[in-house]
Protein backbone atom coordinates (compact mmCIF):
# COMPACT_ATOMS: atom_id res chain seq x y z
CA UNK A 1 0.00 0.00 0.00
CA UNK A 2 1.14 3.59 -0.61
CA UNK A 3 2.13 5.64 2.20
CA UNK A 4 -0.18 8.27 2.31
CA UNK A 5 0.62 11.52 4.78
CA UNK A 6 -2.63 13.86 5.72
CA UNK A 7 -1.12 17.87 5.01
CA UNK A 8 -3.66 19.63 6.42
CA UNK A 9 -4.20 23.44 5.19
CA UNK A 10 -3.57 24.31 1.47
CA UNK A 11 -1.59 27.90 2.09
CA UNK A 12 1.72 28.03 1.35
CA UNK A 13 3.23 25.71 3.50
CA UNK A 14 0.80 22.76 2.85
CA UNK A 15 0.79 23.43 -0.40
CA UNK A 16 4.71 22.92 -0.61
CA UNK A 17 4.60 20.27 1.45
CA UNK A 18 2.36 18.43 -0.44
CA UNK A 19 3.93 19.12 -3.51
CA UNK A 20 7.12 17.95 -2.24
CA UNK A 21 5.75 14.77 -0.99
CA UNK A 22 3.26 13.89 -4.00
CA UNK A 23 6.72 14.63 -6.54
CA UNK A 24 8.57 11.66 -4.73
CA UNK A 25 6.11 9.66 -4.58
CA UNK A 26 4.06 10.07 -1.82
CA UNK A 27 0.14 10.07 -1.07
CA UNK A 28 -1.37 12.95 -0.20
CA UNK A 29 -4.83 13.94 1.42
CA UNK A 30 -4.22 17.49 1.30
CA UNK A 31 -7.43 19.13 3.61
CA UNK A 32 -8.05 23.16 3.17
CA UNK A 33 -11.11 24.64 4.35
CA UNK A 34 -11.62 27.36 2.19
CA UNK A 35 -13.93 28.23 -0.07
CA UNK A 36 -15.80 27.50 3.19
CA UNK A 37 -16.61 28.33 6.03
CA UNK A 38 -15.24 31.26 6.01
CA UNK A 39 -11.66 32.15 6.53
CA UNK A 40 -11.27 35.70 8.05
CA UNK A 41 -8.09 37.26 5.78
CA UNK A 42 -8.91 34.84 2.65
CA UNK A 43 -11.48 35.68 0.25
CA UNK A 44 -11.18 32.14 -2.88
CA UNK A 45 -10.54 28.81 -2.62
CA UNK A 46 -7.27 28.71 -4.26
CA UNK A 47 -4.19 27.14 -2.50
CA UNK A 48 -1.44 29.54 -1.56
CA UNK A 49 -3.84 32.24 -1.63
CA UNK A 50 -1.76 35.40 -0.52
CA UNK A 51 -3.44 37.44 2.70
CA UNK A 52 -2.09 41.00 2.32
CA UNK A 53 0.74 41.94 0.41
CA UNK A 54 1.84 40.27 -3.07
CA UNK A 55 5.56 40.86 -2.51
CA UNK A 56 7.77 38.27 -1.61
CA UNK A 57 10.34 40.82 -0.90
CA UNK A 58 14.10 41.09 -2.27
CA UNK A 59 15.16 39.47 -4.48
CA UNK A 60 18.89 40.45 -4.08
CA UNK A 61 20.64 37.63 -3.43
CA UNK A 62 22.79 39.71 -0.72
CA UNK A 63 19.70 40.59 1.16
CA UNK A 64 18.28 37.50 3.74
CA UNK A 65 14.92 36.83 1.87
CA UNK A 66 16.99 37.03 -1.46
CA UNK A 67 19.14 34.18 0.11
CA UNK A 68 16.30 32.86 0.90
CA UNK A 69 15.39 32.71 -2.93
CA UNK A 70 18.30 31.15 -3.54
CA UNK A 71 18.01 28.57 -1.33
CA UNK A 72 14.12 27.47 -2.28
CA UNK A 73 15.13 27.42 -6.13
CA UNK A 74 17.95 24.94 -5.33
CA UNK A 75 15.65 23.07 -3.66
CA UNK A 76 13.17 22.72 -6.25
CA UNK A 77 10.04 24.85 -4.33
CA UNK A 78 6.96 25.09 -6.01
CA UNK A 79 5.31 28.01 -4.42
CA UNK A 80 8.69 30.09 -5.28
CA UNK A 81 8.47 28.50 -9.14
CA UNK A 82 4.74 29.66 -9.23
CA UNK A 83 5.66 32.66 -7.84
CA UNK A 84 8.84 33.41 -10.66
CA UNK A 85 6.61 32.35 -13.50
CA UNK A 86 3.72 34.99 -12.26
CA UNK A 87 6.02 38.19 -11.13
CA UNK A 88 5.27 41.58 -11.77
CA UNK A 89 7.69 44.08 -12.75
CA UNK A 90 8.80 45.99 -9.72
CA UNK A 91 12.15 47.01 -8.96
CA UNK A 92 14.67 44.36 -7.03
CA UNK A 93 11.74 42.53 -5.11
CA UNK A 94 9.63 39.86 -6.44
CA UNK A 95 6.23 40.71 -6.31
CA UNK A 96 3.28 38.15 -7.96
CA UNK A 97 0.27 39.20 -10.08
CA UNK A 98 -1.68 36.96 -6.62
CA UNK A 99 -4.41 35.63 -8.76
CA UNK A 100 -2.51 34.35 -11.63
CA UNK A 101 0.28 33.11 -8.71
CA UNK A 102 -2.29 31.64 -6.86
CA UNK A 103 -4.14 29.99 -9.93
CA UNK A 104 -0.83 28.38 -11.04
CA UNK A 105 -0.14 26.76 -7.21
CA UNK A 106 -3.55 25.34 -7.75
CA UNK A 107 -3.37 23.94 -11.11
CA UNK A 108 0.17 22.29 -10.36
CA UNK A 109 -0.86 21.11 -7.27
CA UNK A 110 -4.07 19.64 -8.10
CA UNK A 111 -2.13 18.19 -11.23
CA UNK A 112 -0.28 15.79 -9.33
CA UNK A 113 -1.96 12.42 -9.01
CA UNK A 114 -0.56 11.36 -5.73
CA UNK A 115 -2.72 14.06 -4.05
CA UNK A 116 -6.43 13.85 -3.24
CA UNK A 117 -7.53 17.37 -2.30
CA UNK A 118 -10.19 17.60 0.12
CA UNK A 119 -12.48 20.25 0.77
CA UNK A 120 -13.27 20.41 4.72
CA UNK A 121 -12.57 21.77 8.01
CA UNK A 122 -10.42 19.62 9.90
CA UNK A 123 -11.55 19.53 13.25
CA UNK A 124 -9.34 17.28 14.93
CA UNK A 125 -5.55 15.76 14.10
CA UNK A 126 -6.10 12.44 12.41
CA UNK A 127 -4.36 8.97 13.23
CA UNK A 128 -1.00 8.38 10.72
CA UNK A 129 1.63 11.07 9.54
CA UNK A 130 0.75 14.41 9.68
CA UNK A 131 1.73 17.61 8.38
CA UNK A 132 0.16 20.67 10.27
CA UNK A 133 -0.18 23.55 8.34
CA UNK A 134 -3.36 25.73 9.16
CA UNK A 135 -1.42 28.90 9.80
CA UNK A 136 -1.69 32.28 11.73
CA UNK A 137 -5.52 31.94 11.23
CA UNK A 138 -6.57 28.20 12.25
CA UNK A 139 -10.21 27.86 12.48
CA UNK A 140 -11.79 27.52 15.67
CA UNK A 141 -12.59 24.17 15.68
CA UNK A 142 -8.97 22.63 15.46
CA UNK A 143 -7.98 24.44 18.57
CA UNK A 144 -8.67 22.25 20.83
CA UNK A 145 -6.81 19.21 19.47
CA UNK A 146 -4.06 21.74 18.86
CA UNK A 147 -4.30 22.85 22.56
CA UNK A 148 -3.42 18.88 23.53
CA UNK A 149 -1.23 18.58 21.59
CA UNK A 150 0.65 21.40 22.51
CA UNK A 151 -0.07 21.29 26.14
CA UNK A 152 -0.37 23.92 28.40
CA UNK A 153 1.32 27.50 27.29
CA UNK A 154 2.59 26.30 24.49
CA UNK A 155 0.22 28.00 21.90
CA UNK A 156 -0.27 31.40 21.54
CA UNK A 157 -2.48 33.34 19.41
CA UNK A 158 -1.38 36.45 19.00
CA UNK A 159 2.22 37.87 18.49
CA UNK A 160 2.90 41.25 20.27
CA UNK A 161 6.34 41.93 19.43
CA UNK A 162 8.97 44.36 19.78
CA UNK A 163 10.92 45.57 16.81
CA UNK A 164 14.66 44.12 16.23
CA UNK A 165 17.42 45.79 14.90
CA UNK A 166 20.69 44.72 14.38
CA UNK A 167 23.53 44.77 16.09
CA UNK A 168 26.16 46.48 14.31
CA UNK A 169 23.97 49.57 13.34
CA UNK A 170 24.10 50.65 16.95
CA UNK A 171 26.24 53.75 18.07
CA UNK A 172 27.69 52.17 21.02
CA UNK A 173 29.11 55.73 22.01
CA UNK A 174 25.76 56.82 22.52
CA UNK A 175 24.60 53.93 24.88
CA UNK A 176 26.00 52.04 27.65
CA UNK A 177 25.56 48.33 28.68
CA UNK A 178 24.62 47.36 31.88
CA UNK A 179 21.98 45.29 33.68
CA UNK A 180 19.14 46.56 35.75
CA UNK A 181 21.13 46.95 39.55
CA UNK A 182 24.04 45.59 38.27
CA UNK A 183 22.67 41.76 38.01
CA UNK A 184 23.96 38.97 35.75
CA UNK A 185 26.17 40.34 33.12
CA UNK A 186 26.14 43.45 31.65
CA UNK A 187 23.80 42.08 28.89
CA UNK A 188 21.48 44.91 28.24
CA UNK A 189 22.03 48.08 26.26
CA UNK A 190 20.65 50.89 28.13
CA UNK A 191 19.75 54.49 25.75
CA UNK A 192 19.37 57.14 27.99
CA UNK A 193 17.16 60.45 27.71
CA UNK A 194 17.59 63.26 29.18
CA UNK A 195 13.96 64.94 30.34
CA UNK A 196 13.95 66.97 27.05
CA UNK A 197 14.59 64.27 24.58
CA UNK A 198 11.71 61.85 26.34
CA UNK A 199 9.45 64.42 25.56
CA UNK A 200 10.25 65.19 22.28
CA UNK A 201 9.95 60.88 22.35
CA UNK A 202 6.54 60.36 23.92
CA UNK A 203 5.20 63.40 21.32
CA UNK A 204 6.69 61.60 18.36
CA UNK A 205 5.14 58.04 19.52
CA UNK A 206 1.68 59.42 20.52
CA UNK A 207 1.65 61.37 17.27
CA UNK A 208 2.26 58.71 14.58
CA UNK A 209 0.45 56.90 12.74
CA UNK A 210 -0.96 53.65 13.23
CA UNK A 211 -2.11 50.23 11.31
CA UNK A 212 -6.08 49.82 12.09
CA UNK A 213 -6.52 46.29 13.94
CA UNK A 214 -8.52 44.03 11.78
CA UNK A 215 -11.95 43.32 12.26
CA UNK A 216 -11.47 40.00 13.72
CA UNK A 217 -8.19 41.30 15.99
CA UNK A 218 -10.22 44.02 17.70
CA UNK A 219 -11.15 41.46 20.93
CA UNK A 220 -7.92 39.60 20.66
CA UNK A 221 -5.87 43.36 20.99
CA UNK A 222 -7.86 43.59 24.61
CA UNK A 223 -6.30 40.17 25.93
CA UNK A 224 -2.90 41.30 24.31
CA UNK A 225 -0.15 43.24 26.58
CA UNK A 226 -0.98 46.76 25.14
CA UNK A 227 1.24 48.71 22.47
CA UNK A 228 3.63 51.42 24.12
CA UNK A 229 2.12 54.33 22.08
CA UNK A 230 -1.09 52.85 23.92
CA UNK A 231 0.68 53.21 27.30
CA UNK A 232 2.12 56.73 26.43
CA UNK A 233 -0.75 58.24 25.91
CA UNK A 234 -1.98 57.30 29.30
CA UNK A 235 0.22 60.08 31.09
CA UNK A 236 3.34 61.93 29.80
CA UNK A 237 5.43 60.07 32.37
CA UNK A 238 3.54 56.23 31.77
CA UNK A 239 6.44 54.68 29.58
CA UNK A 240 9.04 56.39 31.87
CA UNK A 241 7.17 54.45 35.02
CA UNK A 242 7.33 50.91 32.47
CA UNK A 243 9.37 49.90 29.61
CA UNK A 244 11.25 53.18 29.76
CA UNK A 245 12.41 53.21 34.10
CA UNK A 246 16.22 54.09 34.64
CA UNK A 247 15.86 52.60 38.32
CA UNK A 248 18.97 50.55 38.71
CA UNK A 249 20.91 52.32 36.07
CA UNK A 250 23.65 54.70 35.82
CA UNK A 251 25.17 56.50 32.88
CA UNK A 252 28.85 56.02 33.34
CA UNK A 253 29.20 59.58 31.03
CA UNK A 254 27.07 61.35 34.04
CA UNK A 255 27.72 58.97 36.64
CA UNK A 256 23.96 59.82 37.08
CA UNK A 257 20.92 57.59 36.64
CA UNK A 258 19.02 59.08 33.10
CA UNK A 259 15.63 60.67 33.22
CA UNK A 260 14.57 57.28 30.70
CA UNK A 261 16.28 54.42 29.00
CA UNK A 262 15.20 52.23 26.41
CA UNK A 263 16.58 48.80 27.32
CA UNK A 264 18.30 46.89 24.15
CA UNK A 265 18.18 43.35 25.10
CA UNK A 266 19.99 40.50 23.17
CA UNK A 267 18.13 38.62 20.74
CA UNK A 268 20.69 35.34 20.09
CA UNK A 269 24.09 34.68 21.72
CA UNK A 270 26.14 35.82 19.18
CA UNK A 271 24.65 39.39 20.32
CA UNK A 272 23.67 39.82 16.29
CA UNK A 273 20.72 41.80 16.89
CA UNK A 274 18.61 43.25 19.96
CA UNK A 275 15.21 44.21 20.88
CA UNK A 276 13.71 47.56 22.17
CA UNK A 277 12.35 45.69 25.53
CA UNK A 278 8.26 46.88 25.53
CA UNK A 279 8.12 48.23 22.75
CA UNK A 280 5.68 46.41 21.03
CA UNK A 281 3.99 48.30 18.27
CA UNK A 282 0.73 49.35 16.27
CA UNK A 283 2.53 51.77 14.52
CA UNK A 284 2.70 51.23 10.42
CA UNK A 285 6.50 50.12 9.48
CA UNK A 286 7.37 53.78 8.25
CA UNK A 287 6.79 55.57 11.63
CA UNK A 288 8.25 52.72 13.93
CA UNK A 289 11.75 53.92 12.02
CA UNK A 290 10.98 57.19 11.98
CA UNK A 291 9.75 57.42 15.46
CA UNK A 292 12.71 54.41 17.20
CA UNK A 293 15.32 56.26 15.16
CA UNK A 294 14.63 59.61 18.08
CA UNK A 295 16.31 56.91 20.84
CA UNK A 296 20.21 57.50 21.58
CA UNK A 297 22.10 55.16 20.04
CA UNK A 298 19.64 54.17 17.05
CA UNK A 299 19.84 56.84 14.64
CA UNK A 300 21.18 55.22 11.94
CA UNK A 301 19.84 51.67 12.88
CA UNK A 302 19.00 49.09 10.70
CA UNK A 303 15.51 47.35 11.57
CA UNK A 304 15.53 43.73 11.29
CA UNK A 305 12.51 43.08 12.17
CA UNK A 306 9.38 45.92 12.66
CA UNK A 307 7.15 45.27 15.56
CA UNK A 308 4.01 44.48 15.21
CA UNK A 309 0.64 43.41 16.97
CA UNK A 310 -1.54 40.76 15.01
CA UNK A 311 -3.95 37.59 15.62
CA UNK A 312 -1.16 34.66 14.97
CA UNK A 313 -1.61 31.17 16.06
CA UNK A 314 1.65 29.49 16.93
CA UNK A 315 3.51 27.09 18.95
CA UNK A 316 6.28 27.51 21.37
CA UNK A 317 8.37 25.31 18.47
CA UNK A 318 11.79 25.74 20.47
CA UNK A 319 10.36 23.53 23.04
CA UNK A 320 7.43 21.43 21.07
CA UNK A 321 9.87 20.69 17.81
CA UNK A 322 12.52 19.16 16.40
CA UNK A 323 14.90 20.93 13.76
CA UNK A 324 13.15 19.18 11.56
CA UNK A 325 10.07 19.99 12.37
CA UNK A 326 8.45 16.81 13.93
CA UNK A 327 6.59 17.21 17.25
CA UNK A 328 9.14 15.80 19.93
CA UNK A 329 6.43 14.18 21.75
CA UNK A 330 4.69 12.37 18.53
CA UNK A 331 7.07 12.65 15.50
CA UNK A 332 4.33 11.23 13.24
CA UNK A 333 3.35 14.46 13.39
CA UNK A 334 5.21 17.51 11.88
CA UNK A 335 4.07 21.33 11.99
CA UNK A 336 5.06 23.71 9.23
CA UNK A 337 4.24 27.11 7.99
CA UNK A 338 3.27 30.37 10.59
CA UNK A 339 2.18 27.73 13.06
CA UNK A 340 5.27 27.04 13.72
CA UNK A 341 6.35 30.57 13.68
CA UNK A 342 8.39 30.96 10.58
CA UNK A 343 6.85 34.64 9.57
CA UNK A 344 6.37 35.55 5.77
CA UNK A 345 5.43 33.99 2.70
CA UNK A 346 8.01 32.36 1.37
CA UNK A 347 9.66 31.41 5.07
CA UNK A 348 5.80 29.68 5.38
CA UNK A 349 6.93 27.47 1.89
CA UNK A 350 10.53 26.92 3.23
CA UNK A 351 9.23 25.09 6.77
CA UNK A 352 6.72 23.58 4.52
CA UNK A 353 9.22 22.21 2.17
CA UNK A 354 11.57 21.23 4.94
CA UNK A 355 8.92 19.48 6.95
CA UNK A 356 8.16 17.44 3.71
CA UNK A 357 11.65 16.65 3.26
CA UNK A 358 12.02 15.36 6.84
CA UNK A 359 8.89 13.01 7.05
CA UNK A 360 10.30 12.14 3.25
CA UNK A 361 13.59 11.55 4.75
CA UNK A 362 12.37 9.41 8.18
CA UNK A 363 10.27 7.18 6.09
CA UNK A 364 13.65 5.71 4.32
CA UNK A 365 15.52 5.94 7.37
CA UNK A 366 17.89 8.50 6.35
CA UNK A 367 19.31 10.60 8.62
CA UNK A 368 17.33 14.01 9.81
CA UNK A 369 17.13 16.99 7.77
CA UNK A 370 19.00 19.61 9.01
CA UNK A 371 20.03 22.43 7.17
CA UNK A 372 23.62 24.29 7.82
CA UNK A 373 23.20 27.28 10.04
CA UNK A 374 25.23 29.74 7.89
CA UNK A 375 21.98 29.23 5.47
CA UNK A 376 19.25 32.03 5.47
CA UNK A 377 16.53 28.95 6.30
CA UNK A 378 18.84 27.25 8.55
CA UNK A 379 19.41 29.95 10.60
CA UNK A 380 15.61 30.35 10.89
CA UNK A 381 14.95 27.12 11.68
CA UNK A 382 17.79 26.97 14.53
CA UNK A 383 16.04 30.25 16.09
CA UNK A 384 12.86 27.99 16.01
CA UNK A 385 14.07 24.96 17.93
CA UNK A 386 16.57 25.61 19.84
CA UNK A 387 15.24 25.40 23.45
CA UNK A 388 17.59 27.91 24.33
CA UNK A 389 15.10 30.45 22.11
CA UNK A 390 12.77 32.20 24.79
CA UNK A 391 10.45 33.83 24.48
CA UNK A 392 9.56 32.72 21.07
CA UNK A 393 8.64 35.21 18.82
CA UNK A 394 7.17 34.26 14.71
CA UNK A 395 10.80 35.50 12.98
CA UNK A 396 10.96 35.84 8.89
CA UNK A 397 14.84 35.21 8.16
CA UNK A 398 17.28 38.20 8.56
CA UNK A 399 20.76 38.74 8.39
CA UNK A 400 20.83 38.81 12.92
CA UNK A 401 19.80 35.24 12.59
CA UNK A 402 23.34 34.07 10.96
CA UNK A 403 25.78 32.96 12.57
CA UNK A 404 28.72 35.64 12.49
CA UNK A 405 31.44 35.69 9.90
CA UNK A 406 35.09 34.81 10.53
CA UNK A 407 36.88 36.98 10.57
CA UNK A 408 34.43 39.68 10.36
CA UNK A 409 33.62 41.43 7.39
CA UNK A 410 33.81 45.69 7.99
CA UNK A 411 31.10 47.38 5.87
CA UNK A 412 27.37 46.68 5.11
CA UNK A 413 27.48 46.09 1.86
CA UNK A 414 30.74 43.34 2.15
CA UNK A 415 29.30 42.15 4.99
CA UNK A 416 25.83 40.87 3.41
CA UNK A 417 27.53 39.95 0.32
CA UNK A 418 29.70 37.74 2.42
CA UNK A 419 26.90 36.30 4.07
CA UNK A 420 24.81 35.83 0.50
CA UNK A 421 28.41 33.81 -0.35
CA UNK A 422 28.64 31.60 2.35
CA UNK A 423 24.84 30.92 2.45
CA UNK A 424 24.88 29.70 -1.08
CA UNK A 425 28.30 27.44 -1.17
CA UNK A 426 26.49 25.69 2.43
CA UNK A 427 23.42 24.99 0.66
CA UNK A 428 25.26 23.64 -2.53
CA UNK A 429 27.61 21.66 -0.57
CA UNK A 430 24.11 20.39 1.78
CA UNK A 431 22.20 19.14 -1.28
CA UNK A 432 25.18 17.61 -2.66
CA UNK A 433 25.33 15.33 0.62
CA UNK A 434 21.79 14.07 0.16
CA UNK A 435 21.52 12.54 -2.76
CA UNK A 436 18.79 10.41 -1.52
CA UNK A 437 16.31 13.30 -1.17
CA UNK A 438 16.48 13.10 -5.04
CA UNK A 439 16.66 16.97 -5.35
CA UNK A 440 17.79 16.89 -8.42
CA UNK A 441 14.78 14.96 -10.41
CA UNK A 442 12.24 17.65 -8.39
CA UNK A 443 13.53 20.63 -10.16
CA UNK A 444 13.41 18.90 -13.49
CA UNK A 445 10.10 17.62 -13.09
CA UNK A 446 9.19 21.20 -11.85
CA UNK A 447 10.88 22.90 -14.40
CA UNK A 448 8.73 20.60 -16.62
CA UNK A 449 5.55 21.27 -14.98
CA UNK A 450 5.75 25.22 -13.88
CA UNK A 451 7.28 26.94 -16.78
CA UNK A 452 8.62 30.65 -16.63
C1 LIG B 1 -3.61 39.27 8.28
C2 LIG B 1 -2.24 38.76 7.90
C3 LIG B 1 -1.50 39.42 6.93
C4 LIG B 1 -0.23 38.95 6.55
N1 LIG B 1 0.47 39.63 5.59
C5 LIG B 1 1.68 39.16 5.18
C6 LIG B 1 2.38 39.83 4.14
O1 LIG B 1 1.93 40.82 3.59
N2 LIG B 1 3.59 39.34 3.76
C7 LIG B 1 4.13 38.21 4.33
O2 LIG B 1 5.21 37.78 3.92
N3 LIG B 1 3.47 37.57 5.33
C8 LIG B 1 2.26 38.01 5.77
N4 LIG B 1 1.60 37.38 6.78
C9 LIG B 1 2.27 36.27 7.49
C10 LIG B 1 2.35 34.91 6.76
O3 LIG B 1 3.37 34.97 5.83
C11 LIG B 1 1.12 34.49 6.04
O4 LIG B 1 0.09 34.38 6.97
C12 LIG B 1 1.29 33.14 5.30
O5 LIG B 1 0.17 32.97 4.48
C13 LIG B 1 1.46 31.96 6.21
O6 LIG B 1 1.46 30.75 5.46
P1 LIG B 1 0.84 29.43 6.06
O7 LIG B 1 0.87 28.40 4.98
O8 LIG B 1 1.45 29.11 7.34
O9 LIG B 1 -0.70 29.82 6.38
P2 LIG B 1 -1.86 30.19 5.37
O10 LIG B 1 -1.32 30.68 4.09
O11 LIG B 1 -2.81 31.05 6.12
O12 LIG B 1 -2.55 28.78 5.08
C14 LIG B 1 -3.25 28.08 6.07
C15 LIG B 1 -4.42 27.38 5.40
O13 LIG B 1 -5.04 26.52 6.35
C16 LIG B 1 -6.44 26.59 6.16
N5 LIG B 1 -7.07 26.17 7.43
C17 LIG B 1 -7.08 26.83 8.62
N6 LIG B 1 -7.72 26.08 9.54
C18 LIG B 1 -8.11 24.94 8.91
C19 LIG B 1 -8.81 23.77 9.33
N7 LIG B 1 -9.25 23.60 10.57
N8 LIG B 1 -9.05 22.79 8.40
C20 LIG B 1 -8.64 22.91 7.11
N9 LIG B 1 -7.96 24.01 6.67
C21 LIG B 1 -7.70 25.00 7.58
C22 LIG B 1 -6.68 28.04 5.78
O14 LIG B 1 -7.91 28.19 5.08
C23 LIG B 1 -5.47 28.34 4.90
O15 LIG B 1 -5.71 28.07 3.54
C24 LIG B 1 0.34 37.80 7.18
C25 LIG B 1 -0.43 37.15 8.17
C26 LIG B 1 -1.69 37.61 8.53
C27 LIG B 1 -2.47 36.90 9.58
Amino acid sequence: MRRTITVIGGGLAGSEAAYQLAVRGIGVRLVEMRPSPHAPAHHTGLLGELVCSNSMKSDDPDSAAGMLKRELDASGSVVLACARATAVAAGGSLTVDREAFAEALTRVVTARPEIDLVREEATGVPSGEVVLATGPLTSDALEPSLRDLAGTGRLAFYDAAAPIVDASSIDRSECFAQSRYDKGGADYLNCPMDHSEYEAFIEALTGAARVTAKEFEAADLFHACQPAEEIARRGADALRFGAMKPVGLTDPRTGRRPWAVVQLRPENREHTAYNLVGFQTNLTFPEQVRVFRMIPGLKEADFLRHGVMHRNTFVDAPRLLTPDLALRSDPRIRIAGQLSGTEGYLEAAASGLLAALGAFASGRGAPAVVLPPETALGALLTYATDPETRPYQPMHVNIGLLPPLTPPVRGKRERYAAHGARSRAEMSGWLASRPELDVERVRTTLAREVPR
